[in-house]
């Protein structure tokens, strides 16, 4: 019989008790989404066991870099983040939106029933619910909401993990968005391998993680265990690969949209939108029309968009942003400045995917730091006049 929980206690889950909570999820009907090795690459699908988990696999990254090796011990979770994010099933890359058929001389439209998937996600990492508690805000936060990222999000039950291994493109310390997870999560666990023994301490974020707990064979937290799941994400904190001064970056940013660092970039960006697929903030979209050869049928689906593409900006015959000066421009100053004016937080996570995943290694850790190293302020009409080539 277990004693009563609360919200923030702390217990204790074997290893060999970690399969129960997968299964009791599954069992309540849940989808269990969790990190897996495919391609080369520690990525988010579907879990049918733990035995799917990356046990004893480790990742390491730079610019452009992203390599798994061997861990030493066992760790379930000793990575860093990967090319997937949570962005993928809570807000799909693809979804149609309705389809409409032709009737004598009329078409009949039909609205796409959105059936929500009920989502369990297990490894979610602290900066991940920086990136979720974000897209809550960017596609619920206002009148306007997205009826299907409402709907997955609703449903979500997330089990998080404490980071105990920082990966070399990693700066959530500088974002204050890790590697410690303190909200936004129903189950939180710190891997701990004290060989022989494998456990990790559980601590309880809501009252359905506390329902999930009552159903799994666990033990109490003593004062040693809770100490050692807190020195983890300390000395993970420590191993940061990079890092990112943030003071006034609004305004260093804003004042400096004529920076030559602009143009030295431009000559590195393939403008690719890489970067834009694997941020876990990045939210846009476009539609798109299809129809049959014999214009019986049509379809209008919403695909991921990014801002890197000529495409994205395209307003009566020509595009805003037809340099690539402008586009990169664009989407670094609208991830660490407008972000702040249109939703109040930084668009950025510190995750590092960006950095990991750009074919030519391009870090916006750098590029801050560069325009910071050498300022150029400009006046506010020169500034609005050339916002836009
Ligand atoms: S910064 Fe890198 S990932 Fe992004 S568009 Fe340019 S080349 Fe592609
Ligand atoms: S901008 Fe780069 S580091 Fe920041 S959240 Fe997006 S992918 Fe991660």
């Amino acid at each position: 019989m277990h004693i009563p929980l609360q919200i923030n206690d702390q217990v204790i889950l074997e290893y060999e008790h970690l399969q129960q909570l997968l299964t009791l999820l599954q069992n309540k009907e849940y989808q269990v989404i969790g990190p897996t090795i495919r391609d080369r690459a520690i990525v988010y699908d579907t879990l049918t066991s733990i035995a799917d988990l990356p046990r004893g696999y480790t990742d390491e990254q730079d610019g452009g870099t992203y390599r798994l090796k061997k861990r030493s011990d066992d760790a379930l979770f000793g990575y860093a983040v990967g090319p997937h994010s949570w962005k993928q099933f809570l807000h799909p890359p693809s979804i149609r939106l309705w389809q409409a058929k032709r009737e004598h001389n009329t078409f009949q439209i039909t609205q796409e029933e959105q059936t929500a998937p009920r989502y369990a996600f297990i490894g979610v990492r602290s900066c991940e619910l920086h990136a979720i508690a974000i897209q809550d805000k960017t596609l619920l936060g206002s009148p306007y909401t997205d009826p299907v990222y409402q709907a997955r999000r609703s449903n979500l039950f997330i089990v998080a993990v404490n980071c105990g291994h920082t990966g070399g493109t990693c700066f959530c310390v500088s974002m204050q968005t890790g590697p410690k997870v303190t909200s936004g999560y129903d189950l939180a666990l710190t891997e701990i391998i004290d060989a022989p023994r494998h456990y990790f301490v559980a601590q309880v974020g809501t009252p359905a993680g506390i329902e999930i707990l009552q159903e799994i064979a666990y033990t109490e937290a003593d004062h040693d265990d809770v100490q050692r799941a807190e020195q983890v994400v300390v000395e993970t904190a420590q191993q940061m690969g990079r890092s990112m001064d943030t003071s006034n970056i609004k305004e260093l940013l804003y004042h400096n949209l004529e920076h030559p660092r602009w143009e030295n970039v431009a000559n590195r960006c393939l403008t690719c939108g890489n970067c834009t697929m694997v941020c876990p903030t990045c939210f846009c979209t476009t539609v798109e029309d299809v129809t049959d050869l014999m214009g019986e049928s049509a379809e209008r689906w919403r695909k991921w968009d990014s801002c890197f593409t000529m495409d994205f900006s395209y307003i009566y015959g020509g595009s805003m942003r037809s340099s690539t000066k402008s586009r990169y421009r664009q989407w670094m100053t609208h991830k660490l400045a407008s972000w702040l004016d249109q939703f109040g937080t930084s668009g950025c996570v510190g995750c590092g995917r960006c950095i990991t995943w750009c074919p030519v290694g391009i870090d916006i850790t750098e590029e801050v730091r560069a325009i910071r190293e050498n300022k150029q302020p400009i006046s506010i009409t020169k500034r609005k006049s050339d916002a836009n080539t």
